[in-house]
């Protein structure tokens, strides 16, 4: 099996998908055809294959809003990639950090999603954080504890880390979920506080693969 197995179709080109190799989020789909792919796995910098230009083209050429390839990723039928990505910049030639920033309502009407883009859950929520941080919405209790500051913080996170901790040792799966979601929203609310993105603890965090937890806590001490 080699790049030249994939399935390209009638142009000899693949569907791609860059996604966002820490958060999950997808930043844009495009082409590529076998030299495209073959210039990513050698330069690890993103290229697709321009069906208007009819031309292969690096993704950030002349913006600089690169997409540094980690991982290639090929799909059961061997007709779609995705491209691990750590997107500099935003990806969208429009200046949004994704392409996916409208989204069709039930009625099948096509609405500019106003500042949400399609993405998972937890950056989702260090959005509306970092909107009710920006707000000064005195009734929002994320302003409230953003607004008393890292000791009010530091005591929330105490007080939800030792409801999760009793809820491990005797309580229902459901209730360890819930503990666990408040402890996380507390966690991210520390997070925006301090300006640190969900993206450089997930960074972080990945970092540590390979390495063993032990080896991990010693190199720290
Ligand atoms: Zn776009």
């Amino acid at each position: 099996m080699s790049v030249d197995a994939l399935k390209f179709n009638d142009q000899g080109l693949v569907a791609v998908i860059a996604q966002d190799a820490e958060s999950g989020a997808v930043r844009m789909m495009a082409y590529a055809n076998e030299a495209a792919i073959r210039r990513t796995l050698e330069t690890g910098a993103a290229h697709f294959y321009s069906r208007s230009r009819k031309q292969l083209w690096k993704k950030g050429e002349t913006s600089g809003h690169t997409l540094a390839v980690r991982d290639v990723w090929v799909d059961c039928d061997g007709d779609t990639l995705i491209y691990m990505v750590d997107p500099e910049g935003p990806s969208c030639h429009t200046g949004a950090e994704t392409c996916f920033f409208r989204r069709l309502e039930r009625d099948g009407r096509l609405v500019d999603a106003q500042g949400e883009v399609a993405e998972p859950t937890l950056l989702r929520l260090e959005r509306t954080l970092q909107t009710r941080k920006a707000s000064d919405a005195s009734k929002s209790y994320t302003k409230t504890l953003l607004d008393a500051g890292p000791a009010k913080v530091d005591a929330k996170i105490r007080e939800e880390a030792a409801e999760l901790g009793r809820a491990l040792i005797d309580e229902s799966d459901a209730r360890v979920a819930s503990e666990a979601g408040d402890l996380t929203y507390h966690m991210l609310v520390g997070l925006v506080l301090r300006d640190v993105s969900l993206r450089k603890l997930l960074t972080e965090l990945s970092k540590r693969f390979g390495r063993s937890g032990h080896e991990e806590k010693s190199s720290r001490q």
